[in-house]
């Protein structure tokens, strides 16, 4: 039942025969609940667990990974307390609102109410850095006073789709990312002179075009109008040029904590090969290139791979191989080739991995496999096929996405003698 939080005592209508549960009410509030900070919480849909205290929702997800792992591997593990942090608000260095038009407000911006096109507005988003925040609400205010409006998805008029901004803690810099339905942009020169104006921060404007009707945020079409079109970020010791179409993770606190979990876990020597696969723009490889003798990565998004080859570059790093290929098929000829690795690091999307990429894991035979999941339902399903030949040995939930119901986790696995 949703809205309900363990220890709650509640009057609810459940319906056996459709195997539903509605509340009715709460009659007693538990001691993990607590009240939301955003006043929009339970129309937005953007998290779900902000009614929980901090505390609770780790346990929350712990318990998650538990369940999710007795269930399907039939076997009770022990999973690691979640690593949270100690300030689980304003942690998203990435903020990306759709933009809409109302009768009133005129420009609206937020996030779809869930199952809808319906866009909610809101300027203040509690898990968005507070800069990226105020140039959102910057933007729909200058739109108004130059009388743009945002785009309709089905008279396919107006302008502004989508703001992304995307912010470089370490280094101080920032992009924004108009996306627009057509490349025609009136007022052009206008309204970048008074979105600088009012946001010296900014460190790079682009335009980036999508007239198509489809779910993705960015289109193929990018104009740089301001600054170099990327900006560089610092994780640990290394840095990282972050572009528009980049995968790059989206908590770089809790990020470096990922990262470095992983690398403890496998615990990687001078004389190792590293498999990195699924590695966006090179950063655990990077990250673990100075502990190996070499590393291959591999990732299927063009942008992603030839930013990699950047960073490594910017690092300094030579120890690092890249390749542009699908995961699957490189694996498989790598175990066609009978080529061998010493150590697997894989950070599959939420989809997970596929069964080819597993099986050519079995015929590889690599000691350790790390597995970095940022959805643990893939993440049963896939170990499920690889516990024939390896054992379990660490599942360590990381709280990457505090507020909202995803769980990371990095699991530890070797191979059975
Ligand atoms: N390890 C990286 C990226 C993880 S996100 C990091 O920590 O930042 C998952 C990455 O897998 C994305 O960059 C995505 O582009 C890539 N990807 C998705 N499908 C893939 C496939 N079939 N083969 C290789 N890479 C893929």
């Amino acid at each position: 039942i949703s809205n309900v939080v363990e220890k709650d005592v509640a009057e609810v209508d459940i319906n056996y025969k459709n195997r539903e549960a509605r509340l009715i009410r709460i009659k007693e509030k538990s001691p993990y609940r607590t009240k939301p900070k955003c006043p929009i919480f339970e129309k937005c849909g953007g998290c779900q667990i902000q009614h929980m205290i901090y505390s609770h929702q780790l346990e929350y997800k712990k318990r998650i990974v538990e369940e999710l792992f007795k269930k399907t591997l039939k076997k009770t593990y022990t999973i690691k307390p979640c690593l949270g942090m100690d300030n689980p608000y304003y942690y998203r260095n990435k903020n990306q609102m759709v933009f809409g038009n109302d009768p009133k407000l005129k420009v609206i911006s937020g996030f779809y109410v869930e199952g809808t096109h319906k866009v909610i507005n809101f300027d203040n988003c509690y898990l968005q850095d507070d800069v990226t925040n105020k140039i959102v609400a910057t933007i729909k205010d200058i739109m108004v006073k130059l009388r743009l409006s945002a785009y309709n998805e089905d008279r396919k008029t107006g302008l502004i789709r989508h703001v992304m901004v995307k912010r470089s803690f370490s280094l101080n810099e920032t992009m924004v990312i108009l996306v627009t339905g057509t490349e025609v942009f009136p007022g052009r020169n206008n309204f970048l002179k008074m979105l600088l104006a009012r946001h010296p921060e900014i460190t790079t404007v682009i335009q980036n075009i999508n007239p198509k009707e489809t779910s993705a945020v960015l289109g193929n079409k990018e104009i740089v109008l301001y600054g170099k079109g990327y900006i560089t970020d610092c994780l640990g010791e290394y840095i990282f040029k972050i572009s528009s179409q980049s995968f790059y993770q989206v908590n770089p606190k809790q990020t470096v904590v990922l990262y470095l979990t992983a690398l403890k876990l496998a615990n990687l020597s001078k004389t190792n090969t590293l498999l990195d696969a699924y590695s966006g723009v090179g950063t655990i490889g990077i990250f673990a290139s100075s502990l190996v003798d070499k590393v291959i990565s591999v990732e299927l998004e063009k942008s992603a791979h030839l930013d990699a080859i950047e960073n490594a570059k910017m690092n300094k790093i030579k120890n690092v191989r890249f390749f542009n290929d699908d995961a699957t098929r490189f694996l498989i000829n790598m175990a066609r080739r009978k080529e061998k690795v010493d150590v697997v690091i894989m950070d599959p999307p939420r989809s997970g991995s596929t069964p080819q990429f597993l099986q050519a894991i079995l015929m590889i035979k690599p000691q350790k496999v790390v597995y970095i999941s940022c959805n643990p339902y893939t993440l049963v399903n896939d170990l499920q096929t690889l516990i024939k030949d390896y054992e379990i040995n660490t599942i360590q939930p990381v709280d990457m996405f505090p507020q909202t119901n995803h769980v990371e986790t990095v699991v530890l696995i070797t191979k059975k003698n």
